[in-house]
């Protein structure tokens, strides 16, 4: 099973796809969305204006551009609201759906920023807890992908290593 904790920058992975912490727009904010945009350069900006938006626990895919990697799949997670609108299953949707476009467009390696986790203030342990288990339950059926989990801050690296730990 290829799970892999590392730190640091999403934007600079040398991977298929980069997975991006979006909004529902898709046009930019702040945070690693922020970082992404910046670093692809505008033309994701304006491939990102053509998708007319993303459903919160959807996601859509678009080209790398200036970045290494090939594809940037754009995933809108929940706001954490207290827990009673729905957020987990929406964050769990989320994790699917990008692992799904990974299978559509033939991604072997894919590298995913702690969705939600920032200024959606979703709980960390909850929210990695959830990302562990929707992507080990993939794994079972996609043998071959890789996936690695970026941390940009040491409280979440050190969450999901206990979680990969225990489990
Ligand atoms: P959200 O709005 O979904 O909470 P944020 O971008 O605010 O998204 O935060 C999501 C996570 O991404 C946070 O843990 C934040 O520290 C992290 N992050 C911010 N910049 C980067 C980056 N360049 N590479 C990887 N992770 C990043």
């Amino acid at each position: 099973m290829s799970i892999e904790i590392i730190n640091g920058d999403i934007t600079a992975l040398e991977v298929d796809a980069i997975v991006n912490a979006a909004n529902r727009s898709l046009c930019g904010g702040g945070g690693v969305d922020g970082a992404i945009h910046r670093a692809a350069g505008p033309e994701l900006l304006a491939e990102c204006r053509t998708l007319g938006g993303c459903d919160t626990g959807a996601a859509k895919i678009t080209q790398g551009y200036q970045l290494a990697a090939k594809y940037i799949i754009h995933a809108v997670g929940p706001v954490w609201y207290g827990g009673n609108k729905n957020e987990e299953e929406l964050l769990r949707a989320c994790y699917r759906a990008c692992l799904e476009l990974a299978k559509d467009y033939q991604v072997e390696t894919i590298a995913f920023p702690a969705i939600s986790c920032g200024s959606y203030r979703f709980p960390i342990e909850k929210a990695c807890e959830i990302a562990i288990e929707v992507i080990k339950d993939h794994l079972l059926e996609e043998r071959n992908l890789k996936v690695l989990l970026v941390c940009f801050e040491d409280k979440i690296s050190r969450t999901y290593s206990r979680i990969l730990d225990k489990k």
